[in-house]
């Protein structure tokens, strides 16, 4: 029996920075959804932890703005990001010699249909970040 293998591997994911300057799109399923709540994550995003989906197998291309991506390597360290340069929003970054790429989940304009695999480095977890689930929430400002 013929498998609709074709049909799996043609999944688009669409994505862009905030100022709208930088869009790209990502051909190929994410494997891991990690969200990293280290020092260096916590820096590099602003909040709580970083949200990323990782593929070893999905390609990445770049629809506009490509001139204002940047690139940012923390030294001595295999932490690195990827930005636009206008808005400073982050934006997918391929590592390990083009082996792995990875994408920060809220620069998908399309749907995230697989669920976050785990929380890591815990262990270095901001003080406030405990127990958010249990915050007051809101649809919109309260
Ligand atoms: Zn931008
Ligand atoms: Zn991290």
């Amino acid at each position: 029996m013929a498998t609709f293998r074709g049909t799996q591997m043609s999944t688009k994911h669409a994505g862009s920075c905030l100022c709208g300057e930088v869009r790209f799109e990502i051909e190929g399923e994410f494997e891991r959804f990690y969200l990293c709540h280290c020092g260096r994550c916590r820096k590099d995003t602003g909040s709580a932890h970083a949200a990323n989906l990782f593929s070893s197998t999905a390609a990445l291309q770049w629809i506009s703005g490509k001139h204002k991506v940047r690139q940012f390597d923390l030294p001595s360290t295999r932490h690195g990001k990827c930005f636009c340069s206008t808005c400073g929003s982050a934006l997918p970054m391929v590592q390990m010699n083009g082996k792995l790429l990875v994408v920060p989940a809220g620069s998908l304009d399309s749907e995230v249909r697989i669920r976050p695999d785990a929380h890591l480095f815990v262990a270095s977890k901001a003080s406030w970040d405990d127990a958010l689930d249990q915050v007051p929430s809101f649809d919109g400002f309260p």
